[in-house]
């Protein structure tokens, strides 16, 4: 029962709560594979029903499958429906409240209803805690001057959780009762809107591309504090939306397999174990200050600043369990053992005829047995001494025969057998498990997923592998005078060459890019922008704005966090580095110039990325070939030119001029000459780094 996302929602039954984000209003958060984007303070029910909705049908256009938990009970003890609308039908009870609810937000019927239904049962009751001055009839302002309603004061569920309140208390602290009469209608609406898209679990099967269901955000109490959020509702939808989507497909369909009766379920209850756990495998957040460089008044070396980045991060993302088909190029959260040898008993690796070997030299001669052995048919019996028998490439070698002559090196006369020896015992056999044995690890946790990779593991019986998910990285450009290549643009302006360029690069590496478009030279502007970014990102790359001048505003907002490091690297080419943290996401502030953006991605943001997507630090190789050109390098800085090889050598791109855009095309990787100073002459061996070795 997998789902992409998973929406948690805190309702309310109170009025309109104002537009500044404020606690006991309606919040909301969306998970996906255990971790929560920001929560969104959604002040009244009419905002709240328009911003589902809307989500929702993006959420379907996509394709995504989700799972949307209300804190909110669907249903009411045992009975009451059959009472009030004829039948004990949860879901045509949620109609007859569309129908009878008044809301706006700033007043509603819901003490009003609860009399008037109170009116239509025996006794006193169930409903009570009246909320308002005026008194209404028949509902009452105690819990105990109820009497002979007839029908019990929680259902299954709530008795099955510790703390849980009846929905029959309209208001007071804690009650739910209020918030139910008010969610009910809005939980009508849907279903209507989304038909057969959607399933209400447990009442209907869960098999449909949006679900609902109701959960209780109290499952987890000790937990909520540790959410970055210092409103407990925001703080709440947050833990949920992780803890939901943190589990398994299994464990999601364990959680989901109850028993439907109309009083439906509460996902989660009783199960607080599971929930745990599936926040267990999460690994923690990256701490705030991990870019934190000492700074000295130095330039820091490459070397230094990659060892920096490497001590400091590690992986960010949520673990799925996914079919060997999809998962080339993913990375291995866990190890991978062989669920059998292989192969998984001896057999013959050529066409041809075995016998119980060492075959002397000179001439053979042995009776062949009826029969032969072939792949995925083998020979059941045991070969009698002496004797050889037809085989074919891949069968089981028989009992009684160890060794297989080739086929052409024979001749058949009335079953007789005639080759000229010697060949060796086992030879042309493959022994069982030669290759590997069963429960031996054949690939650890971090390696990504090669084609020959995913051919092993099939091989070893293995059809499921645990993989990280993803990591979501955004690419946004920033500069007043960008504009989107294609559009038309005036002489002042310029085409975003960095960000279709760093997004196709991120692709490349094997994360999932979030375009984040272009934010103009103005703070406030891309402030918003970087916080919307973190709703969906892991990491966001940024170009431009990075220097220390008035408009280089990512510089400006990153050092308001706390998080700020500006790098000064001893490279070229290259400006200042700036990383920082904004709300917990780590951001690449890249140069703007799209050389230098290229070349800092490919050295300091691809491995960076790469561990944070799990797959463990590593530094390309290159090759050292000879130089076709002669260069002096002065003391001090790393450079890396664009290269290419032609004729076995390495030839560079003529200009060094770092506005040559042109040159990345040209090139297919970097020469990367070290800090010393040096004279390269042609034929001297230089270190040549293909583009593809940086971000594999
Ligand atoms: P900045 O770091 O913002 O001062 O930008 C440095 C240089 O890079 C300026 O000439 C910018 O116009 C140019 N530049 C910045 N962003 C981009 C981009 N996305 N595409 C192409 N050039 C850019
Ligand atoms: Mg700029």
């Amino acid at each position: 029962m997998n789902f992409d996302k998973v929406i948690m929602v805190d309702w309310s039954g109170g009025n309109d709560r104002g537009p500044k984000p404020v606690k006991d209003a309606i919040w909301a958060a969306i998970g996906s594979g255990g971790q929560a984007g920001e929560p969104v303070y959604l002040r009244n029910r009419q905002v709240a029903e328009a911003w589902l909705i809307d989500t929702l049908t993006d959420f379907r256009a996509r394709g995504e499958r989700v799972l949307v938990g209300f804190d909110l009970c669907f249903a009411y003890p045992k009975g009451f429906a059959a009472k009030l609308i004829g039948r004990e039908d949860t879901l045509a009870l949620w109609d007859w409240f569309e129908a009878k609810v008044e809301d706006s937000p700033t007043k509603n019927n819901r003490f009003d209803l609860a009399g008037e239904i109170n009116a239509k049962f025996p006794g006193v009751g169930p409903f009570w805690f009246n909320g308002l001055p005026r008194d209404i009839s028949h509902l009452p302002r105690k819990g105990t001057q109820r009497a002979g309603h007839g029908l019990p004061e929680k259902r299954a569920a709530d008795l099955a959780i510790k703390g849980s309140f009846s929905p029959w208390q309209l208001a007071g602290a804690g009650a739910v009762g209020g918030q139910v009469i008010m969610g009910l209608p809005m939980l009508a609406r849907l279903r209507k809107r989304f038909t057969d898209a959607l399933s209400v679990w447990p009442f209907e099967a869960p098999d449909t591309q949006i679900v609902l269901a109701e959960t209780y955000f109290s499952l987890l109490p000790d937990l909520v504090q540790d959410e970055p959020h210092q409103i407990k509702d925001a703080a709440q939808v947050s833990l949920y939306a992780r803890v939901f989507s943190a589990l398994s497909g299994k464990a999601t369909a364990d959680l989901m397999a109850v028993q439907a009766t109309s009083e439906g379920w509460v996902l989660g209850a009783g199960e607080t174990e599971v929930l745990r756990k599936a926040l267990d495998k999460l690994p923690p957040r990256l701490k705030n200050d991990c870019f934190a460089m000492p700074q000295g008044a130095y330039w820091t070396p490459v070397d230094e600043a990659l060892a920096h980045l490497e001590a400091h991060l590690h992986p960010v993302t949520g673990t799925q369990s996914v079919s060997i088909a999809d998962a080339s190029g993913l990375i291995l959260a866990e190890d991978v053992m062989a669920a059998r040898s292989h192969p998984p008993a001896p057999n013959a690796a050529v066409d041809g005829y075995a016998f119980a070997g060492p075959a002397p030299e000179g001439l053979n001669e042995l009776p062949l047995v009826q029969g032969r052995s072939a792949a995925g048919v083998p020979y059941e019996g045991t070969v009698p001494d002496g004797h050889a028998i037809r085989i074919l490439t891949g069968a089981n070698v028989p009992d009684g025969v160890d060794t297989v002559v080739l086929q052409e090196d024979t001749t058949v006369d009335e079953d007789t057998l005639r080759f000229y020896g010697p060949l060796k015992k086992g030879a042309n056999a493959r022994n069982a498990g030669e290759d590997m044995t069963i429960g031996q690890p054949i690939l650890a946790a971090g390696r990504k997923l090669t084609p020959g990779d995913i051919g092993m593991i099939a091989a070893a019986g293995v059809g499921q592998v645990t993989v990280r998910r993803p990591l979501r990285v955004g690419v946004l450009s920033t500069g007043d005078e960008l504009v989107p290549p294609g559009a038309s643009a005036r002489d002042a302006q310029i085409f975003d060459a960095n960000g279709p360029m760093l997004a196709a690069l991120a692709a490349e590496w094997g994360h999932d890019v979030i375009p984040l478009g272009r934010a103009p030279d103005d703070r406030d502007a891309l402030r918003e922008m970087l916080n919307d970014a973190t709703r969906s990102c892991d990491a966001i790359l940024t170009s431009g704005g990075a220097s220390a001048g008035a408009e280089d505003h990512v510089s400006a907002l990153l050092s308001d966090t706390g998080s700020f490091a500006l790098w000064r690297i001893a490279m070229k080419p290259g400006r200042p580095l700036v990383l920082g943290m904004w709300n917990e996401t780590p951001v690449f502030g890249l140069p703007g110039n799209p050389v230098a953006a290229m070349v800092c991605a490919l050295v300091f943001s691809a491995p960076a990325l790469r561990v944070m997507a799990g797959g463990g630090w590593r530094k390309p190789e290159g090759y050292l070939l000879p130089a076709e050109f002669s260069k002096s390098k002065k003391e001090g800085r790393t450079e890396y030119l664009r290269a290419r090889i032609q004729n076995g050598c390495v030839e560079v791109f003529p200009s060094e001029g770092s506005g040559r855009v042109s040159g990345l095309s040209w090139a297919t990787g970097l020469v990367a000459l070290s800090a010393p100073a040096q004279t390269i002459a042609p034929g001297d061996p230089v270190r040549y780094i293909p583009f593809a070795d940086f971000g594999r």
